[in-house]
């Protein structure tokens, strides 16, 4: 039980970091709400706030790329296992 806790804790973590990296707040949310705190987005994520839908306009990273740069920010592969 308490295994699943630390896993979901791990993948919460996981998620922060990741958003962190790889957020960028959304152009069109600033541009048409500058008054709201923009959605952040990762790589080619949609925006849901506003219509029409926005999309992120950076293309969506490689894994390679995306490991590497999760690695430079101290997140590496992620370890599921460690048993
Ligand atoms: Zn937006």
């Amino acid at each position: 039980m308490s295994e699943m806790g630390e896993m979901y804790r791990d993948l919460k973590d996981w998620q922060k970091a990741r958003r962190r990296i790889w957020g960028e707040p959304c152009a069109k949310c600033r541009e048409e709400q500058p008054r709201r705190q923009p959605t952040i987005l990762e790589p080619g994520r949609f925006c849901k706030v506003h219509r029409p839908w926005h999309r992120d306009p950076r293309p969506h990273p490689t894994e390679e790329e995306f490991a590497e740069r999760m690695a430079a920010n101290g997140w590496n592969a992620h370890k599921s296992e460690e048993s």
